[in-house]
């Protein structure tokens, strides 16, 4: 049986201005899946060098294999292939999380991430990390070597230390490309032509949302410069069914030293629950906090029996979307059933099917 199945397309879209692209395209179904990733939002195809598009599907097939031999071995769980995919990406410089995670505001760079396995809930974060190789080891020994779910700052270093996970200089994470992309916003927002985080792009900052009095939907911008959200995570099954998830990220560009995204936070941008599924998220972190946007998709699944396609499309593109929340999501069932969903105009992300076939796609292809 294939494993992408094209279940329905909503048709006849408003295909006007630049409103189609953040409207959900064809919705599809992806079944006997064991492993999806993803390394953040993307802007229009447009914008996408090819040389960098071809070493970051390099990097992304790197991942999907990586957390296939982890999945693969004796007595491994879920979690070892989260691990294993999110690691390669951290490794990665051309990913937003680990080496090649975006600045602050001060030039530095401080990383969140996020671990969860669904049997029995348990979850592990850290945030504002400078010195951690790997922040998605420091979630896991979180998790499985303290009674607390999330340490943050010199605590979680210095707990990192005392675990002899990898430490690196905070220099390790420094790359030129990042830097630029922080004086090219710092410069936009001087000439007030974007704004800092927690402000739309029309300059409506993020809080005077309401859910009764929708603000900017990011289908609005039309010929909106779209900001880049290149976080990483995976979600995994493992060969009793079980899932786990996680997600890793240097947060977004230009954020107050200090600032925490959702994706460390349970429940915002990771979820794991083997009576649904798990989730983790990319985009502008806020908007994922205040809507409990993962688990709320996890939710959907489990109480009001969506599918993951249904649940993480509502969630992205009906809540979200029109809030001025922009991002995405991928999902695994415990069944294999996957889902990607996103209201920017493309979004980093690969699957890895029963049989062992792995595939990188960006936009709806
Ligand atoms: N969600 C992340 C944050 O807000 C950013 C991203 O997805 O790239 O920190």
């Amino acid at each position: 049986m294939s494993s992408l199945r094209r279940c329905f397309v909503r048709s006849l879209l408003p295909l006007v201005g630049g409103l189609w692209m953040a409207m959900p395209a064809a919705a599809v179904e992806y079944e006997n899946v064991v492993l999806v990733i993803h390394g953040g939002t993307a802007r229009g195809r447009e914008t996408l060098k090819p040389e960098r598009e071809q070493a970051m599907r390099a990097d992304m097939l790197k991942a999907l294999a990586a957390g296939r031999d982890a999945l693969a071995a004796e007595g491994a769980t879920a979690l070892d292939g989260v691990q294993a995919a999110v690691c390669v990406l951290e490794d990665s410089p051309l990913f937003n999380a680990g080496r090649g995670a975006v600045f602050t505001a001060d030039e530095r760079n401080e990383l969140d991430a996020s671990i969860m396995e669904g049997t029995k809930l348990n979850a592990g974060a850290v945030a504002g990390l400078t010195i951690v190789k790997n922040p998605i080891l420091a979630a896991r020994a979180v998790m499985e070597r303290t009674e607390h779910v999330l340490l943050m700052g010199h605590g979680a270093e210095q707990f990192c230390r005392e675990q002899k996970l990898e430490l690196v200089d905070p220099s390790y994470f420094r790359t030129e490309e990042r830097l630029e992309e922080l004086r090219k916003v710092q410069a936009e927002e001087k000439a007030g032509k974007t704004s800092a985080v927690g402000a739309d792009l029309e300059g409506n900052v993020a809080q005077t949302f309401s859910p009764l009095t929708p603000g900017p939907s990011p289908a609005r911008g039309e010929g909106r410069t779209w900001k880049e959200y290149g976080t990483v995570g995976a979600v995994a099954v493992d060969k009793v069914g079980h899932v786990a998830a996680g997600t890793s990220t240097g947060g977004m560009t230009n954020k107050r030293h200090g600032r925490v995204g959702d994706s460390p936070i349970i429940g915002a941008g990771t979820y794991a629950d083997d009576r649904s599924c798990g989730v983790s998220c990319t985009g502008h972190g806020e908007f994922f906090i205040r809507f409990s946007a993962a688990q709320s998709i996890a939710t959907r699944v489990r109480l009001l029996k969506q599918s993951v396609e249904e649940a993480s499309r509502t969630v992205i593109h009906d809540e979200l979307g029109p809030a001025g929340g922009v991002g995405g999501a991928i999902v695994l069932a415990p069944d294999g059933h996957a889902a990607f969903n996103w209201n920017t105009p493309g979004m980093w992300h690969g699957w890895l099917t029963r049989d062992g076939r792995m595939n990188v796609a960006v936009y709806r292809e």
